[in-house]
């Protein structure tokens, strides 16, 4: 039988702690680094001891850290391998062993643990780190062609303009060795997918661009859980693992539909459900609350999103509390905050749920006032205004006004409401401009403006989201 998610979470931490790594629970999703909203990496909580501004008890650690990363929002649930809320497992050296011990073990880890036979991966290094192409090709044995050297984008680490960085190596899955070493393309994600980033943290960047070497080198790495068990499991995305897919099941229930007799919109709602309920469970219970502003943002914004795509899938009252149950059930045994902070978490969903959805109530009957008034004046069309009023102030994507508008033989000018949504984006940047952000009101107002660029995920033409 194939490896859990739990097991395979476990494999990786007894690799490690077996190398002498002091294993660590992972930290909030609120992290304490400030330049940062939420947890988006296994090396955030060390980032003070890579930095130099504390002194780390041991030399090494592993953990399975929780992260939420919003900038692959857009993502979820269309491609095979993103979600807002992942695990992240990480082996980490604090001036300790470096590049060679760090490549000859997470082969190790993929070869002799996971079993991964050396056809299926290929490595990418720096296009100028040198030392990692040997090492990946002498010590360990790996062919040329299979070593690809990518650039600064993908494969250099910067943790800001200045401070500690330095190039990285990733391993990738092949699932299609059979198609030969001559056309590796890792951007194919039919073939390929990245499942553990070793970062060798080797320069001091200084604020005019030189890099001096660090005295004290450090490791850092990142391997997905999802991913891993997306391979591990053979299953063809991270949603069908057993980390995600009891929740879209329940969903799917709650829907009366069966996810894999659905079609591809279908099972993109459910796949947003099933991953934003992770999410959002798990920030509950890292004491985050729905708000206008900032991780309450963020939040709010991806309880209304599982609702959204709760409708788009026919369900019409409350949900999301039992798909939450879910979720909560699946992870209690390692997360046992979460069953704590169980009512907490309830509460929060369904008053964020209910409101919602009365404005989603009121939004209905306005829209049907709209189609009344077009129908009437003999026209075929809403304008892009009405679709952006319903949209800024009712949080009606576009697609819903658009549905809904069909049904009664009627169109939306989405020109006319991209060219609201751009003025809006331009009033957002004016205001983020001009505004005082240490006056609290100046700051709600800002959040206005956020907030109506929420739902931004169903437009294909609207710009991203400023919440990032
Ligand atoms: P990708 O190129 O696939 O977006 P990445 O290069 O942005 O991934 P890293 O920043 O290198 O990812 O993070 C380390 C590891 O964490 C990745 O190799 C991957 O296994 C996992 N990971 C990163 N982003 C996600 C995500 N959104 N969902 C699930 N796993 C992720
Ligand atoms: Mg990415
Ligand atoms: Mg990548
Ligand atoms: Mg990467």
């Amino acid at each position: 039988q194939y490896l859990s998610g739990n097991e395979i979470r476990q494999l990786f931490l007894d690799f490690y702690t077996q190398r002498g790594h002091q294993p660590l629970p992972s930290a909030s999703l609120v992290p304490e680094d400030p330049t940062v909203l939420l947890t988006i990496a296994g090396m955030l909580p060390f980032k003070p001891i890579f930095l130099g501004q504390r002194t780390p008890d041991f030399k090494r650690a592993t953990t399975s850290q929780k992260c939420i990363r919003t900038n692959d929002i857009e993502n979820v649930g269309r491609t095979k391998r993103h979600h807002t809320f992942f695990e992240m497992l990480g082996n980490f050296s604090f001036g300790d062993y470096f590049k060679p011990q760090a490549i000859a073990w997470g082969w190790e880890l993929s070869t002799q643990v996971f079993g991964f036979s050396p056809q299926n991966l290929v490595v990418s290094v720096f296009e100028e780190d040198d030392e990692a192409f040997a090492i990946w090709r002498d010590n360990i044995g790996v062919t040329e062609k299979r070593i690809k050297r990518m650039g600064a984008d993908d494969n250099f680490w910067v943790s800001g303009i200045t401070g500690p960085c330095g190039p990285c190596s990733e391993i990738y899955y092949d699932f299609h060795p059979e198609r030969g070493d001559d056309n590796i393309d890792l951007e194919d994600d039919s073939r390929f997918i990245e499942f553990y980033n070793l970062v060798f943290m080797q320069y001091n960047r200084d604020a005019s661009g030189n890099l001096t070497p660090l005295q004290n080198k450090n490791i850092d790495t990142g391997m997905g859980l999802d991913r891993m068990a997306q391979i591990l499991q053979k299953k063809p995305n991270n949603y069908e693992t057993d980390l995600i897919f009891p929740i879209i099941e329940t969903a799917a229930k709650i829907a009366k539909i069966d996810y894999h007799q659905s079609d591809e919109n279908t099972k993109v709602s459910l796949k947003v459900i099933g991953d934003h309920v992770r999410s959002v469970v798990h920030m509950i219970a890292d004491e985050i609350r729905a708000s206008n502003v900032g991780r309450g943002y963020i939040l709010r914004r991806l309880i209304r999103r599982v609702v959204r795509h709760g409708r788009l899938i026919g369900i019409s009252g409350e949900f999301i509390n039992q798909v939450a149950e879910t979720a909560i059930s699946l992870s209690e045994s390692v997360y046992p905050n979460l069953r704590k902070r169980e009512a907490a978490i309830k509460a929060e969903l369904q008053r964020e749920e209910v409101n919602f959805l009365k404005t989603l109530d009121r939004g209905e009957k306005l829209l049907s006032e709209i189609i009344e008034t077009v129908k009437q004046q003999g026209q075929n069309s809403i304008t892009g205004e009405s679709a952006f009023t319903l949209y800024d102030t009712y949080g009606f994507p576009l697609e819903l006004t658009q549905e809904v508008a069909e049904e009664q033989n009627l169109t939306v000018d989405v020109e006319g409401f991209n060219a609201e949504m751009q003025k809006q984006v331009e009033r957002a940047k004016a205001a983020h401009e001009t505004i005082d952000l240490t006056v609290q009101g100046s700051l709600d107002k800002l959040a206005e403006h956020i907030h109506s660029t929420d739902f931004i995920g169903y437009t294909a033409t609207a710009t991203t989201a400023k919440i990032e």
